[in-house]
């Protein structure tokens, strides 16, 4: 956008015009907006010429990093060649095929068949129909719930929103919809205190077996879950749980869906968080990474099994006008074989990964306030306590966290709080030295943080 106003002009507009995702409307106008201008590599640059470090890669999403144009190239060809078309009307084209057979080309073998989306919401939705329609052609007509966990994070459409478990969103809208149940998250330093990592991985494995039997192996569709939570403050199973996961899930005849959204293309250091747990589920969801955020699209990956079962059932009556839109199709395509062929997936496995891991484990593990530090490959995560000897959390959760991320804020660097965790995951481009300039920042952060709960009386 080339409108040069001053940044009180876009306050103004922005508070008298855009209604903000996931925002108080009221104490944001107040307050006025930050104005994000331009970005390249791992920089942001807001309106004021302030230089942020984006420890976050927008929405867990530009994995390849901002400011590529040869991507920008790949939209602007695409949309002189072909800027839309559907794929409804016993039509496709070049750029959507391309994408598909990359993505069966990255994809842990047996997932050679894509439905796309639009975000991962979209894709979340689709996959919550593909099941039920699974269980219909089956024969099965009667196994129609779905079982997500609390604390997950599937998204906000009412489909999405129901199967996560923000309670926070579903208090608003009647949510949730009937046939989504949950059972709660493998966080093993909140809820399995004094357990082996991998005695709790088994036993939080174990709830969704008695949610089964519950509710009856007949009248259960499928369980979902992210491999590592991201929204809900990265929160990483045990080795043990997701094996266990998919033991009970082939036992009792459940399909297993991964929603790979934030863990899909390299996050872990592995192209699917799934391939880093060692499980398979049969249907998988991905966005964000699919298009580094260049473009919105998204998608749903399934196995032979569900590919074959929704053929025989005939039309699945289901699609978005934007399915496999040519342009974002093809920016994905470029975004993914970048990912590949430049090894930026191959680096965040071998080198940066395990080097962000050593530092980020190193640097946050002497303050007073921070426990379980814990990560995989970049994406990352601490949460603050208030007491660590007796592993105490502060007791309104997630006010001290938004206090910490406003000093990040602050200081140049975009980290996130999901209650009291702060947690991270930057563009996988990120260098070294960049990780070095990340953490001594962060720690700079945490010790004005802590120094703050110490004036305040909080610590
Ligand atoms: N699933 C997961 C795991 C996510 O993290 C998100 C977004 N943060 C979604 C689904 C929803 O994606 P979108 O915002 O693109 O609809």
């Amino acid at each position: 956008m080339k409108v040069e106003r001053s940044t009180a002009q876009w306050r103004e507009m922005d508070a008298a015009h855009h209604l903000h995702p996931f925002s108080d409307t009221t104490s944001l106008n107040e307050q006025g907006v930050r104005m994000i201008t331009h970005a390249e590599g791992i920089y942001l640059w807001d309106s004021e010429g302030n230089k942020i470090l984006d420890g976050m890669a927008g929405l867990w999403c530009v994995n390849i990093g901002y400011g590529r144009k040869d991507l920008a190239d790949v939209a602007k060809r695409q949309m002189e060649e072909l800027a839309y078309y559907n794929t409804f009307f016993k039509t496709s084209h070049p750029a959507v095929v391309e994408l598909s057979q990359l993505l069966a080309e990255v994809a842990p073998p047996g997932f050679g068949r894509v439905f796309y989306t639009n975000s991962g919401s979209e894709s979340i939705d689709t996959m919550i129909r593909m099941v039920r329609r699974y269980w219909d052609v089956k024969g099965q007509p009667q196994k129609k719930t779905l079982i997500g966990r609390w604390n997950g994070y599937h998204g906000s459409t009412i489909g999405g929103a129901s199967l996560g478990g923000m309670s926070y969103m579903h208090e608003q809208g009647d949510l949730p919809i009937p046939g989504i149940v949950h059972v709660e998250q493998p966080w093993h330093y909140k809820h399995g205190k004094g357990m082996t990592a991998e005695a709790f991985g088994t036993l939080a494995a174990s709830w969704i077996e008695d949610k089964i039997l519950e509710i009856g192996a007949d009248n259960i569709a499928a369980f979902v879950g992210e491999p590592i939570q991201g929204a809900g403050g990265v929160i990483i199973p045990p080795d043990s749980y997701w094996p266990e996961v998919q033991r009970i899930c082939r036992k009792y005849d459940i399909l297993l869906v991964a929603d790979e959204v934030i863990c899909g293309f390299g996050r872990t250091g592995e192209w699917f968080g799934q391939q880093h747990f060692g499980f398979t589920p049969d249907i998988f969801t991905i966005a964000k990474g699919l298009s580094s955020g260049y473009l919105p699209i998204g998608a749903v990956l399934v196995n032979d099994d569900v590919a074959a079962t929704l053929a025989a059932g005939g039309d699945f009556n289901h699609g978005f006008t934007y399915s496999g839109h040519p342009v974002a199709a093809a920016v994905a395509y470029a975004n993914v074989k970048a990912l590949r062929d430049e090894g930026i997936v191959a680096a965040v496995h071998d080198d940066t990964g395990p080097y962000m891991q050593k530092r980020w484990h190193e640097a946050f593990s002497g303050f007073a306030h921070v426990d379980d530090i814990r990560g995989v490959g970049l994406i990352q995560a601490f949460t603050l306590v208030k007491d660590k000897a007796s592993q105490t959390l502060f007791d309104n959760w997630g006010e001290i966290g938004l206090m910490c991320r406003d000093i990040f804020f602050q200081h140049g660097l975009i980290m996130r709080a999901c209650g009291d965790h702060i947690v991270s995951a930057p563009p996988l481009i990120i260098s070294k030295a960049q990780i070095d300039e990340m953490i001594s920042t962060a720690v700079q952060c945490m010790q004005i943080f802590e120094q703050k709960l110490k004036e305040r009386g909080l610590a």
